[in-house]
C-alpha cells in the first residue's frame, strides 16, 4: 500500500472517529438494543436498530458507546453503511467486512486461495470501509474494528427471532 493511500485511509478513519455518525439512542420498542463489548480493549457499544417490519429496511440506527479510535470509527462507519439498507443488503455488508478482516489470519494459517473471500466481497462495495483494512496488519485490533458489526449482526438475528 503506498503511503499516500496510507493517509488517505488515516483520514477517513480519523474524520468518522472526530465527527461519529448517528450517535445516540431510538426508544425501546420500538427499536431493538444490543450491546457489544471487546474484553481484550475495553470497547463498549450499544447498537439502536429500527427495522421496518413490511420493508425490512434498517430505517433509523443510533449507536452509544466508548473505546479505541479504531473501535469508535469503526462504529460510525457501520452506522452510516447500513442505514437505509435492507436487512438483506445490511448482513451482506457484515459478511463482506468480516471477510475484508480475516484476510490476514487466512494468510497466516497458509490456508484458502481467497476464493470464499472474493464470494464474500462480490458485488458489495464497501467503499471507506475499506480504509479500515489497515488494521488488519495489527490482529489484536481487529477485534476492535468487527465488534460493532458482531453487536450489529446479534441485532438483526434477534430482531428476526422474535418476529417468528
Ligand atoms: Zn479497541
Amino acid at each position: 500500500m503506498s503511503s499516500n493511500l496510507e493517509d488517505l485511509y488515516r483520514e477517513v478513519i480519523l474524520d468518522h472517529y472526530r465527527s461519529p455518525r448517528n450517535r445516540g439512542e431510538l426508544p425501546v420498542p420500538p427499536a431493538h438494543r444490543s450491546e457489544g463489548f471487546n474484553p481484550l480493549c475495553g470497547d463498549e457499544v450499544t447498537v439502536f436498530l429500527d427495522v421496518d417490519p413490511d420493508t425490512a429496511i434498517v430505517r433509523d440506527i443510533k449507536i452509544q458507546g466508548q473505546g479505541c479510535s479504531i473501535s469508535q470509527a469503526s462504529t460510525s462507519m457501520m452506522s452510516a453503511a447500513v442505514k437505509g439498507q435492507t436487512v438483506d443488503e445490511a448482513r451482506r455488508l457484515i459478511r463482506a467486512f468480516k471477510a475484508l478482516m480475516s484476510i490476514h489470519e487466512t494468510r497466516l494459517e497458509g490456508e484458502g486461495d481467497g476464493s470464499d473471500l472474493a464470494a464474500d466481497l462480490e458485488g458489495v462495495r464497501l467503499g471507506d470501509l475499506e480504509a479500515l483494512q489497515g488494521v488488519v496488519k495489527f490482529p489484536v485490533r481487529i477485534k476492535c474494528a468487527t465488534l460493532s458489526w458482531n453487536t450489529l449482526q446479534q441485532g438483526l438475528d434477534e430482531i428476526a427471532a422474535a418476529g417468528e
